[in-house]
C-alpha cells in the first residue's frame, strides 16, 4: 500500500480515496498484525469520524500510549495505571486532530517509556516486524512497529535518550526528534521532564516535516515549551547540500559498532559526500560521558516524577492494604514492573541527603560539559552524522537479564538528548536481513537544516520505502 503521508494526501485530494476507507483499512491491518503487540487500544467502535478541515486531513495516525487522549485508556505502558481514562487532551494530540488526522488507536511501550527494546511493557509483548524473533526496540516500539508494518504512514512516539531514533532504526523507519521544548509536553506523561520530547516515526523526512509542522510551536500550557514559532518544514527541504560540513565524531563510530552497522553508515556518509557535503571528522569525547550521565538524571527526574502513582490519585489501587503506608507499598509493588523499580530506587538514592552531590550534582556537571562540546563542534561543521545503535535489532530476552547491557545500548542517542538537540534515524541499509538507521544531529533548533539533510539523502536513496514481507 502507499505508505507516504505525502501521497496518500494527494489520493484523498483527487478522490482516489477517502478518509473512511484509510480508517477502516489501517484498522484491518492493525488487527491482522496482531501478533506484533503494536497496539495496546484500537479506536474500533463503529462510528463515523467526519475529520475536521487542515493539512492532515483524513491521515491515519497511532499514539503511543504516553499521552492523554480525553476519554481514552492512558496507561503509559504500565499496569499502575490500569482503569485511568484521561480526562483531557494533550497538546500534540489536539493539535492533529485539529489538523484534520484520525488516531486509530495507542500503541505499546516500554512502561513509563524506560527501556532500550520493548520488553518492558507491562500490556504485553512486542516484536519486529522485519522478524519476529528480534524487538521493535524501545520505548516507542509499538508506533516504530505500526509504520514498518504499513498499519499507519505516522505515529507520535517520544524520545527521552532515544525511544522514537531507537525503534526507528530497528524498524528501518525515519524517526524525527525535534529539539527539547519544539513541541509541547503538555498531556505526555512524565518520565524525565529535563529530556522528554515528543517525536514523529513515518515514512520519510518529507513526512516527519509536514507532521513536525502540526505538532510544533509554544504552548502556554507548557512552560517549558519555546516561544518561536513552527517554520515552514517542508518549504525548506528543497536545495542542495554542496559544501555542508558533515562532521563525523570519532567516539560514535568507535569499538562499540557492530562492522554490518558501521559499514551500512559509512556508504551513507559517501552518499553525502557525492551528493556535495564535506565530510569532516571531529572529536566529540565528552558524549562517552553520556551514558552514566542520563541514567542518573533520568532515573532521578523519574524518581520524582513517579512518586505520584500511589494508589490514591490513579489507576491500580491495592486490595490487600489496610493502612496508608501499606496502600502506598502495596500499590507501587503490584503496579510497577522491575525496571520501573530498579530507576525509581537509583533516582531516589541520587537525590538522597548525602549523595546528591557526588551522584545528581555531578551529573548535572558533566551534562553542561556534553552540551558545551556540542556547541563548540558546532562552530566547526553543520551536522553530525553518526550510527543510531551498535548494532540492528537484537533477540528477545538477548539483553533483559542485563541492564547495564540494555543501557549501553543507548550510547550514540543518549549525549542528544541531554544537549537538547534536535536529531533524526533515516534508514541507510542493512546487516543482514535487518534495518540498519544512520544519525544525523543539528545544532538546537536548526530543524530545517535537519529535515533537509534526511530530504537530500532520502531523494537519492530507497532504503526508506523498503518494507519488510509479508506485511500491508
Ligand atoms: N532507552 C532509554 C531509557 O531506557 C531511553 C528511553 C526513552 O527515550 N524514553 O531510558
Amino acid at each position: 500500500m502507499e505508505r507516504s503521508v505525502r501521497a496518500l494526501l494527494a489520493q484523498l485530494q483527487s478522490g482516489d480515496t477517502s478518509s473512511e476507507a484509510l480508517f477502516s483499512s489501517a484498522i484491518r491491518k492493525a488487527k491482522d498484525a496482531g501478533h506484533l503487540g503494536s497496539f495496546v487500544w484500537l479506536d474500533d467502535a463503529d462510528n463515523t469520524r467526519e475529520p475536521v478541515e487542515g493539512p492532515l486531513k483524513g491521515i491515519p495516525y497511532a499514539v503511543k500510549d504516553i499521552f492523554c487522549e480525553r476519554g481514552r485508556p492512558t496507561r503509559c505502558g504500565s499496569r499502575i495505571l490500569e482503569g485511568f481514562v484521561a480526562p483531557y487532551e494533550s497538546t500534540v494530540t489536539d493539535r492533529l486532530k485539529a489538523a484534520g488526522a484520525v488516531s486509530i488507536g495507542r500503541t505499546n511501550m516500554d512502561e513509563f517509556g524506560m527501556g532500550s527494546s520493548g520488553e518492558n511493557s507491562g500490556l504485553g509483548p512486542m516484536c519486529n516486524p522485519w522478524d519476529t524473533s528480534r524487538v521493535p526496540g524501545g520505548s516507542s516500539g509499538g508506533s516504530a512497529a505500526a509504520v514498518a508494518a504499513g498499519i499507519v504512514p505516522f505515529s507520535i512516539g517520544t524520545d527521552t535518550g532515544g525511544s522514537v531514533r531507537q525503534p526507528a532504526a530497528f524498524c528501518g523507519v525515519t524517526g524525527f526528534k525535534p529539539s527539547y521544548g519544539r513541541a509541547s509536553r503538555f498531556g505526555m506523561v512524565s518520565f524525565a521532564s529535563s529530556l522528554d520530547c515528543a517525536g514523529i516515526l513515518a515514512q520519510s523526512a518529507e513526512d516527519c516535516a509536514t507532521v513536525l509542522a502540526v505538532i510544533a510551536g509554544p504552548d502556554s500550557r507548557d512552560s517549558t515549551c519555546a516561544s518561536r514559532p513552527a517554520e515552514d518544514y517542508t518549504a525548506a527541504l528543497t536545495g542542495d547540500i554542496k559544501g555542508l560540513k558533515v562532521g563525523l565524531p570519532a567516539s560514535y563510530w568507535g569499538d562499540g559498532i557492530e562492522e554490518l552497522t558501521r559499514e551500512a553508515c559509512q556508504a551513507a556518509v559517501s552518499e553525502l559526500e557525492a551528493l556535495g557535503a564535506e565530510i569532516v571528522p571531529i572529536d566529540l569525547a565528552t558524549s562517552q560521558l553520556a551514558i552514566a550521565c542520563y541514567y542518573v538524571i533520568a532515573s532521578a527526574e523519574a524518581s520524582s516524577n513517579l512518586s505520584r502513582y500511589d494508589g490514591v490519585r490513579y489507576g491500580h489501587r491495592s486490595a490487600s492494604a489496610r493502612r496508608l503506608t501499606d496502600l502506598y507499598q502495596n500499590t507501587r509493588t503490584e503496579g510497577f514492573g522491575a525496571e520501573v523499580k530498579r530507576r525509581i530506587l537509583t533516582g531516589t538514592y541520587a537525590l538522597s541527603t548525602g549523595y546528591y552531590d557526588e551522584y545528581y550534582g555531578k551529573a548535572q556537571r558533566v551534562r553542561r560539559l556534553i552540551a558545551d562540546d556540542f556547541t563548540r563542534v558546532f562552530t566547526e561543521v553543520d551536522i553530525l552524522a553518526a550510527p543510531v545503535t551498535p548494532g540492528p535489532a537484537f533477540a528477545i530476552g538477548e539483553k533483559a537479564d542485563d541492564p547495564i547491557a540494555m543501557y549501553q545500548a543507548d550510547m550514540n542517542t543518549v549525549a542528544v538528548n541531554l544537549a537538547g538537540l534536535p536529531a533524526m534515524s533515516v534508514p541507510c541499509g542493512f546487516a543482514g536481513d535487518l534495518p540498519v538507521g544512520l544519525q544525523l544531529i543539528a545544532p538546537a533548533f536548526a530543524e530545517c537544516r535537519l529535515l533537509k539533510v534526511a530530504h537530500q539523502y532520502q531523494q537519492a536513496t530507497d532504503w526508506h520505502r523498503r518494507q519488510p514481507t509479508g506485511v500491508a
